[in-house]
């Protein structure tokens, strides 16, 4: 929580009390990024709080609650600060929060590198500005949550947007093949991301069966796992 806690002392510093948005945040923290096709880029990540699935193999539990509220500029500040050469708002679910497009808007406005939005797929992804790349959740059977995807975010995909589907074993890999030919999806998107749940699948495997049905997307590793990171 080492990027929280520099957040506060900014905010205490504020004290323009003027209109500017704010977002609940769980966490701040500079890490590799792992699951897209940006992964193996530093990034700063900014975790908003509030999550409204409860998927089973969720590893980010501790954004369910309240973090701490907190204005967009001192984000893009910290931002700006850091090294990384990306940025991704994360969650929870980020766009449950209102101020979720001022944030992603500014962290793009402040100019030249790529911001990224993790979404599950539940929220309509039209409120993610322009030129801001998705990255959306196809949820799975062994989710069990799959039934809260929005179905007309296919339909919204932009072409630098990407799928991820988590696989937590054979039946989600045949059931996200199916929803991959049935929606044509690498024709939809930038990239079509099948990720094995760490630990539990592995990706040799997924990787071969990717090969034996030719299937057009990419075999995922959680890559900031795999380097013992954040
Ligand atoms: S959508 Fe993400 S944060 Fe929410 S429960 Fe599922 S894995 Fe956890």
């Amino acid at each position: 929580m080492r990027g929280q806690r520099s957040i506060r002392r900014r905010r205490n510093a504020r004290r323009d009390g003027g209109l500017i948005a704010t977002v609940n945040v769980c966490e701040t923290f500079v890490s590799i990024q792992g699951e897209s096709t940006y992964a193996g880029l530093s990034c700063y990540f900014i975790r908003l709080a509030g999550c409204n699935l409860r998927c089973r193999y969720c590893d980010t539990t501790y954004a369910y609650v309240p973090g701490l509220d907190v204005p967009v500029p001192d984000l893009v500040a910290e931002f700006r600060a850091s090294k990384a050469a990306i940025v991704e708002i994360t969650g929870g679910e980020p766009l449950l929060q209102p101020g979720f497009r001022e944030l992603a808007a500014a962290l793009r406005d402040q100019g030249g590198k790529p911001v990224l939005v993790e979404t599950n797929g539940s929220m309509d992804i039209s409120a993610i500005p322009a030129g801001v790349i998705a990255i959306m959740d196809v949820k799975c059977p062994g989710s069990g949550v799959s039934e809260a995807m929005d179905p007309a975010n296919i339909g919204r995909l932009r072409p630098q947007d990407e799928v991820k589907f988590v696989l937590s074993d054979r039946q989600d890999y045949e059931w996200a093949g199916d929803f991959v030919r049935r929606h044509n999806l690498p024709t939809r998107c930038h990239a079509v991301l099948f990720s094995p749940v760490f630990g539990k699948l592995p990706a040799k495997e997924v990787g071969q069966w990717i090969l034996d049905d030719g299937l057009p997307v990419r075999v995922q590793v959680q890559l900031h796992k795999a380097l013992g990171m954040k």
